[in-house]
């Protein structure tokens, strides 16, 4: 085991050192692990310790109780946190979100066996070096991922280690063992006890790593038809190879990967999922408006370009663009031939989009330069101001040079 030496944050070591030294046992441990060994950079540093949760209060000067009840305190250092968490034996996770009860226990060894795969399930601290006792390592060297002890037991004590199987997959590019697979397309529709909060957590992870398309796992496991049917149906249909083109391609967030996922479906029905994700409203409103304006086609003129900023706003109209750079790319993989024309014309719209912005020319009421007051002082009343100031807003769109004060104010008159 020598080979591991894994290098841990300062703070870390100062955390595990300051645990040891009022004699308890403390160690970093799940995926900060797993990453340092795979050379990836950890996302956050969870410990584990022999210590109750009140003994971690009182060697610490600034803590966190963020789930005392299931053994987690938060360590402060600096404006850094860290979970520290006493080892636990499981119980079943009746309400699919938090294990019935939790108790603690003394051993390192039991902590490490509630842990969902092998890979998740290892050690380490200076002192004793690489914890590995249900052989993670040889996993990670093998890329795969396997349950710690017996898979169709740990599905059933919670449902939500199936999505988590598929999003590690996805986010290693390892294949799932062929045991812990088939555990999962038996146990598929236990999937639906699960609260959609955590089921919207592992998905977007897989939305968002290196191999998106490993979507295609959620499908083919059964995970899908009973958590997304909508979702499971298209990637059971031909659609299915269009989808995982757009998200390969798409840009890294969730809104992109989303609409990318969704967008062969009816918005309405794109909405029906995201809405049953529970998503919040700024994703769920932007990935729908890319799936339903990905047909739009914007004319290659600056009035029309101005015209689309002014109805979609900027934010919108730039992730329209990348949404429509997703759609060509994707065609291309597909198809195996270039969309010249098409990339062209988006090229010509970013162009144009680029110089209206330099320009700084009008593209709405507030940028025009006549204001509602001016327009009372003309002798317009009440709703008159705002369907006046919104056509001349349109005249000035389709011809900037026209925004000024004294010409606008003639072109009233004229206006129907
Ligand atoms: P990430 O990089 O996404 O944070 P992670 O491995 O740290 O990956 P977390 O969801 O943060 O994953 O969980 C931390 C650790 O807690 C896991 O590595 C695993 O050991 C354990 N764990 C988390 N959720 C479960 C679960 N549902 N069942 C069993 N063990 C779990
Ligand atoms: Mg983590």
């Amino acid at each position: 085991m020598e080979k591991y030496v894994i290098e841990m944050p300062q703070e870390v070591k100062d955390i595990i050192r300051q645990i040891e030294q009022s004699g308890f046992e403390a160690y970093a441990v799940g995926g900060c692990v797993r990453d340092c060994i795979l050379g990836r950079v950890p996302q956050d540093w969870d410990i584990t310790t022999s210590a109750l949760p009140e003994q971690i209060k009182a060697v610490f000067r600034r803590t966190i109780d963020t789930g005392i009840q299931h053994g987690t305190v938060t360590v402060m250092i600096g404006k850094n946190g860290y979970e520290i968490t006493t080892y636990r034996i499981d119980g079943e996770y009746k309400d699919c979100r938090h294990p019935e009860q939790v108790e603690f226990s003394a051993s390192l060894k039991d902590d490490l066996k509630r842990r969902d795969f092998t890979i998740n399930a290892m050690a380490y601290n200076e002192r004793d070096g690489l914890v590995d006792e249900f052989e993670g390592i040889e996993d990670l060297e093998k890329k795969v991922i396997r349950c710690v002890g017996d898979a169709r037991e740990r599905f059933t004590e919670d449902a939500l280690r199936m999505m988590r199987a598929v999003r590690f997959s996805a986010q290693l590019g390892f294949e799932i063992e062929k045991n812990t697979y088939s555990a999962i397309s038996e146990l598929a529709p236990s999937i639906s006890h699960v609260s959609m909060e955590r089921v919207q957590v592992e998905l977007v992870k897989t939305l968002l790593s290196e191999h998106p398309e490993y979507v295609m796992r959620y499908q083919e496991t059964g995970l899908f038809s009973h958590v997304l049917p909508e979702v499971g149906r298209l990637l059971g249909s031909k659609y299915a190879k269009s989808a995982v083109a757009m998200l390969k391609n798409a840009g890294k967030t969730p809104v992109q990967r989303y609409a990318a996922l969704l967008n062969t479906l009816e918005p309405e029905a794109a909405r029906a999922v995201l809405k049953s994700l529970k998503l919040d409203n700024y994703t769920i409103e932007h990935a729908v408006k890319l799936v339903a304006n990905s047909k739009i086609v914007i004319e290659e003129n600056e009035p029309a370009v101005r015209e689309a900023i002014h109805r979609y706003g900027r934010e919108l109209l730039l992730m329209m663009f990348e949404h429509e750079e997703t759609i060509i790319a994707a065609k291309e993989e597909i198809t195996g031939i270039k969309l010249y024309g098409r990339r062209k014309h988006l090229t010509v719209l970013r162009a144009m989009y680029e110089e209206i912005t330099k320009r700084g020319d009008c593209i709405s009421v507030k940028d025009l330069d006549i204001t509602g007051n001016d327009l009372m002082e003309y002798g317009l009343k009440g709703p008159q101001i705002g369907r006046t100031l919104d056509k001349l807003l349109h005249i000035v769109i389709e011809n900037p040079r026209l925004n000024d004060k004294a010409t606008l104010i003639a072109l009233i008159e004229h206006l129907d």
